[in-house]
């Protein structure tokens, strides 16, 4: 959206009520900073040359740098040698990337995939995704439109829905006492719910905390929303960085499909949409009413990461080296777990660790109170967020000494 700014409206027209007049956005209250980036801008405000910033959750290499996949870069010299046009996408984006990112998702054997059920749409990232989902919701959910979110959430996840129509309420998943799944309060809180209330589930790699339900636990969730006839909404932002396999992580969605739900999924690796429909003239109805959503939004998405990423994912070569290094990074990060883990223990520091052990993905909830972190960035130079998030990626060989050190100093009250 363009203000227009004082000096321009004083050379406007007549008829034009706001030069010399106050502005019309005189009453705009200040919106708060984002608790995420506000994070990053003390880190590079910060000069000492051992500080750390585990806020942000982009994946790091083992010296801290930005990591482009080998086969990401292999995809766009592929592209540039084809010279392919660049002509708008489909409202819907671009159908090759669509279905093999479906496929990637629910597994090239489902039966809805198979039979054509699945309406699909590329979409803005994963925040678009969800976004779509919750607007398509919003508009044709038939139900009573209320979202239960895991208490925490992606801090996100409330003003999307919100913003989306729906009405945003929790069920309870994290324990604070075992730094664990609260798994009896998640499965009493679901079966309180209104019979055919939305539920947002994280597929993997839960964010914040990355605490998630073990498969015996999926199918336990899994019949309890079926019993309720709640409608489950995944949210599958991190697919084949819990565990290094893109098969493993998508456990939980396969099942759930599997065992007859019909879901709503958000991908955010690939950037899609999609949700299941009982029959293929229903997916084309429910196709229809997403272009109409996206339409009026930003019209059609754009082409260049759609066809890098289906390019890996249809080329036998490039998806294999795809994966190894999705497995690469996500044990990486599997190795910084222990070593956090064993040095903790080895400073004798003061509490239980095993869950930085246990927890899963790019991020671990620590447990580290609000004065801890706050005197980890005062006095050691480590950002993380405020309920004690660190994003694991921010943690190599050069620096993991250093950040256990400081924890293990920090919880004994010595910084
Ligand atoms: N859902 C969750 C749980 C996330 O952590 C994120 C990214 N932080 C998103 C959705 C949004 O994904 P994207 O960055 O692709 O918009």
């Amino acid at each position: 959206m363009q203000a227009i700014a004082r000096p321009l409206a004083r050379v406007a027209p007549k008829h034009v009520r706001y030069a010399g007049t106050v502005s019309a956005w005189s009453a705009v209250p200040a919106g708060p900073p984002d608790p995420i980036l506000g994070v990053t801008e003390a880190f590079k405000a910060d000069k000492d040359p051992r500080k750390i910033n585990l806020g942000v959750g982009a994946y790091r290499d083992d010296k801290g740098k930005p990591y482009v996949l080998n086969a990401v870069q292999k995809a766009e010299e592929q592209l540039a040698d084809a010279n392919p046009d660049k002509e708008y996408l489909p409202i819907t984006g671009l159908a090759e990337f669509t279905s093999a990112a479906a496929k990637l998702a629910y597994g090239a054997e489902s039966v809805p995939l198979k039979e054509n059920r699945i309406a699909v749409t590329q979409s803005i990232s994963g925040t678009g995704a969800l976004r779509i989902g919750g607007t398509f919701l919003g508009r044709f959910f038939p139900h009573v439109k209320t979202i239960y979110l895991p208490v925490p959430s992606w801090g996100n996840h409330t003003p999307i829905f919100r913003d989306s129509g729906l009405e945003v309420k929790g069920y309870r998943y994290f324990d604070k006492k075992t730094v664990g799944l609260d798994f009896a309060g998640m499965i009493e809180d679901l079966k309180n719910m209104p019979a055919q209330s939305i539920v947002l589930l994280h597929a993997c790699a839960h964010n914040p905390t990355g605490v998630d339900p073990t498969p015996e636990q999926w199918k336990e969730i899994s019949n309890v929303i079926k019993e309720k006839s709640l409608f489950p909404f995944f949210d599958m932002a991190y697919q084949g960085f819990a565990s290094g396999d893109t098969s493993r992580d998508a456990f939980a969605v396969r099942h759930f499909v599997a065992e007859g739900h019909q879901i709503a999924l958000s991908q955010s690796f690939a950037k899609n949409m999609g949700s299941t429909a009982s029959a293929p003239e229903e997916k084309a109805r429910v196709d229809s009413q997403l272009k109409i959503v996206i339409r009026p939004m930003y019209s059609n998405p754009p082409l260049h990461g759609a066809r890098i990423a289906s390019t890996i994912l249809r080329n036998e070569a490039l998806y294999g080296l795809w994966e190894s290094e999705v497995k690469l990074m996500a044990d990486r990060i599997i190795e910084m777990r222990s070593r956090l883990f064993e040095n903790l223990v080895q400073q004798n520091t003061p509490g239980e660790w095993s869950h930085i052990k246990k927890q899963i993905g790019m991020f671990s909830f620590t447990g580290l109170t609000q004065p801890q972190t706050k005197a980890l960035a005062e006095k050691a130079h480590i950002y993380m967020t405020a309920d004690g998030r660190i994003s694991m990626a921010g943690l190599n060989g050069r620096n993991i000494d250093y950040f256990s050190e400081s924890v293990s100093k920090a919880v004994k009250g010595d910084l």
